[in-house]
């Protein structure tokens, strides 16, 4: 199939393409370049020895996703592009609704103008809030979200739905992520953050390479068997191959479907310490901080509806996942920059 990732140069998306072109689908990758660089593409390319037709546009710009809909015979879209920091979310609500929930409303506006009704989105485990229970099943339900990040990824799965009912042309799958991390294998593509990560992975990998004094465990005193937080990391190759197993389900015209992506296990940030400490040869120097606003204590996946239905299941262990952000890490200590 020719498909049309948004958000294509970014960490899942630029895996993703990978894994698509490894299936002998095409990847049309739009981006804006706001949080991703082109060298992410040429290295998809060299791992994959596939051409990647790459537009430099933003979705929220209506003729520039006319004129690829226009010359692309695009199938399916897969719809990565949006702002994902949570913190910052709060700061700026309006850029995040503006961009996330605009860029979608127009980007769906140009797939119905074409007649291009299947879409896969990127939606996340933060749409359970605190969950009702564990492990998670698609059966619980949404939580209120503690955030506009959060929030748009409730609106924009609503959205989606909302288009379904009206035209039941629409295939529109939901993919639920719980914590991706890790990188390519060829450690020629990872997660490239700019400035201070927010998240616990980046962060890890840069005090091991020494950018980062210490790591702020933020809590352990939670009710967990070591105190700490939590949850359900997942190998991004193994998200990316997630997407190609959902492509083949929107074959069979769905409807609507969500599917969770998780491992269905969960690790604590002890245990992530401990992984990475392995993996990189020395410990990482950490120090307990108080807890984290608005963090949950415990996310873990049921990932039994996507085995069941998409055929799909994670693959790699926490010390993989480990392994492979530290290669590419070491490999690329200033990211993409060289
Ligand atoms: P990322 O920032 O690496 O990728 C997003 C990409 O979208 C970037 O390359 C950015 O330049 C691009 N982009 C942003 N706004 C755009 C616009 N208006 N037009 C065109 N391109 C635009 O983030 P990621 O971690 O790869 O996340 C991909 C998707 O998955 C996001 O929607 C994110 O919310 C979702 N998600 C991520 C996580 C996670 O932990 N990484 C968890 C759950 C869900
Ligand atoms: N975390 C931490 N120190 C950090 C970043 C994160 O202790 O510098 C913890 C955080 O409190 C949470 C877990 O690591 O329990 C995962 O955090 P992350 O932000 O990566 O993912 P999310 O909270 O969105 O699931």
């Amino acid at each position: 199939m020719r498909i049309l990732v948004t958000g294509g140069a970014g960490y899942i998306g630029s895996h993703t393409v990978v894994e698509l072109l490894n299936e002998g689908h095409e990847a049309v990758v739009v981006d804006n370049l706001y949080n991703a660089s082109e060298v992410s593409l040429s290295r998809v390319e060299e791992i994959t020895g596939k051409k990647v037709t790459f537009y430099k546009a933003d979705i929220r710009d209506r003729q520039a996703m006319d004129e690829i809909f226009d010359k692309e015979s695009i199938e399916c879209v897969i719809h990565f592009a949006g702002l994902k920091a949570v913190g910052e979310s709060v700061a700026k609500p309006l850029e995040y609704y503006e961009n996330n929930i605009g860029g979608t409303l127009t980007l769906a506006e140009s797939m119905r103008d074409h007649g291009v009704k299947n879409i896969i989105f990127s939606s996340s485990a933060t749409v359970y809030g605190d969950p009702a229970f564990v492990p998670i099943t698609e059966q619980c339900p949404k939580g209120t979200p503690t955030n506009p990040y959060g929030w748009t990824k409730h609106m924009i799965e609503q959205m989606l739905t909302d288009l379904h009912t009206a035209d039941p042309e629409w295939n529109v799958i939901l993919l639920r992520y719980f914590n991706p991390i890790g990188a390519h294998k060829s450690g020629k593509i990872g997660e490239d953050p700019k400035g201070i990560p927010n998240n616990l992975l980046p962060y890890v990998a840069q005090v091991a390479i020494g950018k980062l004094p210490c790591l702020g465990v933020f809590g352990d005193d939670y009710d967990t068997p070591d105190g700490t937080c939590i949850r359900d990391y997942i190998h991004v190759v193994d998200l990316a191959k997630g997407h190609v197993a959902a492509l083949k389900k929107v074959l069979e015209n769905p409807g609507v479907k969500v599917y969770n992506l998780g491992t269905g296990n969960g690790q604590s940030v002890f245990d992530v310490v401990k992984a990475f400490g392995k993996a990189c040869g020395h410990e990482i120097p950490y120090e307990v901080k108080p807890r984290r606003a608005g963090d949950v204590p415990v996310v873990y996946s049921d990932a039994s509806l996507a085995k069941e239905e998409l055929g799909w299941t994670a693959e790699y262990g926490i010390d993989e996942m480990c392994a492979d952000s530290w290669r590419w890490q070491s490999q690329n200590p200033n990211g993409y920059e060289g």
